[in-house]
């Protein structure tokens, strides 16, 4: 139904993100459908690959999602019952719920007020004697600074993984994240940069946990069932410790080497969009937004805002008055020691104030960002802002 001629025009809306794919997608996952093998198989090999190639990274897992990964990431870390891991509960829950999937207690850290990273000194503040691992988030793609965590961690035998999930294509140094890590995951979920729809890898630079990786994602089995199936007289499997099944199927495999593909082009077009933000988001003061830090680059797989406190509106209301404008918008980042997963739980630690963590989560806004926006829309959404933060101004303009 079309509506009645008196109502304004509705303006197009502008969605926060959208994966990049097309037909070359629909080709791979169709040629593989086609070959009669659609389980882990050839595809994903390629695809782990392909991602140990742009990441410079020795060994690659490919696992059903980020969240299988960190788990997996934990075992190889030996990470089990009784241990506390250190964890930032500004991040997605999944970094504390492996935490506790595990059979571990996790220890929330407070963050940088600017990366909304975890640093040496917050983790250090949350460090205990059973500490066994810590998980760093490289928050929305801003990479973490690991050098200092390291010369924390490392010599107190405390390992450290990284939830790369949202950082593929990030760099820390002249190297891209993931390059000599001991354990960092990715996730390709079709919120991430590149996606698979559902999906996760695990890189590390040890061959050992290279082979057990690859074996927990399998039920433990010591043989690989592709080189099996074209073999002529497979030698009979064994299964070396109870484990999982977390593969990825092929159809995904295929579908993540063409997504890596395109990986230069998003990351370029998302580091234009956000370069347009960053410039004209200066007209309002005190508004602090996504931004490369010191020692690395961010992928901007997240642009997000952090209102000042002397801010017109508050977080939530400008999210709702932009939405009211179809302009699509999140809060920024959750944190999981606020949610009842881990609020009041007796199992759990009783929180240590958080204060950095409880204030960003009250105060950043992720903006619009992928490749299917131009330089028109961008505007529409800061001049939605700008005229939203404008003190005595109506939403709307009036249509009389
Ligand atoms: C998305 C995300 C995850 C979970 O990834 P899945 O692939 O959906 O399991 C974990 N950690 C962070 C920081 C994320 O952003």
């Amino acid at each position: 139904m079309i509506p009645p001629g008196d109502q304004p025009p509705e303006l197009d809306q502008i969605d926060l993100a959208r994966p990049w794919m097309g037909s070359e997608e629909q080709d791979a996952a169709a040629r593989v459908i086609a070959s009669g093998w659609v389980a882990q198989g050839p595809e994903v090999a390629r695809f782990e690959q392909a991602v140990a190639r742009v990441t410079d990274a020795a060994h690659a897992v490919a696992v059903s999602s980020a969240t299988a990964g960190l788990r997996l990431a934990l075992l190889a870390a030996g990470v089990h019952r009784g241990h506390e891991v250190v964890v930032p509960s500004l991040s997605f829950i999944a970094t504390a719920n492996s935490v506790v999937d595990a059979g571990a207690v996790p220890r929330f850290a407070d963050v940088d007020p600017v990366t909304q990273n975890v640093t040496a000194t917050t983790i250090a503040a949350a460090l205990t004697p059973r500490t066994r691992a810590v998980t760093v988030v490289h928050q929305g793609g801003i990479p973490a600074e690991l050098a200092p965590i390291h010369q924390l961690c490392d010599p107190l035998g405390i390992a450290v993984i990284e939830d790369a999930a949202c950082a593929l294509g990030s760099s820390l140094g002249h190297h891209p994240i993931g390059h000599d890590s001991p354990l960092a995951v990715f996730s390709f979920h079709a919120r991430k940069i590149i996606t698979t729809g559902e999906g996760g890898m695990v890189l590390t630079s040890d061959p050992a946990r290279f082979d057990r990786l690859r074996s927990l994602r399998d039920h433990g089995v010591d043989a690989d069932a592709y080189q099996r199936h074209t073999a002529r007289n497979p030698a009979p499997a064994h299964y070396r410790e109870p484990a999982f099944n977390y593969r990825m199927t092929d159809i995904q495999g295929a579908i993540g080497v063409v997504q890596v593909g395109r990986l230069g082009a998003i990351l370029r077009r998302r580091r234009e969009l956000a370069a347009h933000y960053q410039e004209r988001l200066r007209a309002l003061p005190g508004v602090v937004t996504t931004a490369d830090p010191s020692y690395g680059r961010t992928n901007f797989q997240t642009f997000w805002v952090d209102l000042p406190d002397d801010f017109p509106v508050d977080r939530d209301t400008l999210m709702r008055r932009l939405g009211e404008q179809g302009i699509a918008t999140r809060p920024g980042f959750m944190a999981a020691h606020l949610e009842p997963a881990y609020l009041d739980d007796p199992r759990f630690p009783a929180a240590d104030r958080l204060p950095v963590t409880e204030r960003l989560t009250h105060t950043t806004l992720c903006l619009p960002l992928h490749h299917g926006l131009g330089i028109a829309e961008l505007d529409r959404v800061v001049d939605a802002i700008i005229q939203i933060a404008s003190p005595g101004q109506p939403d709307r303009p009036d249509p009389g």
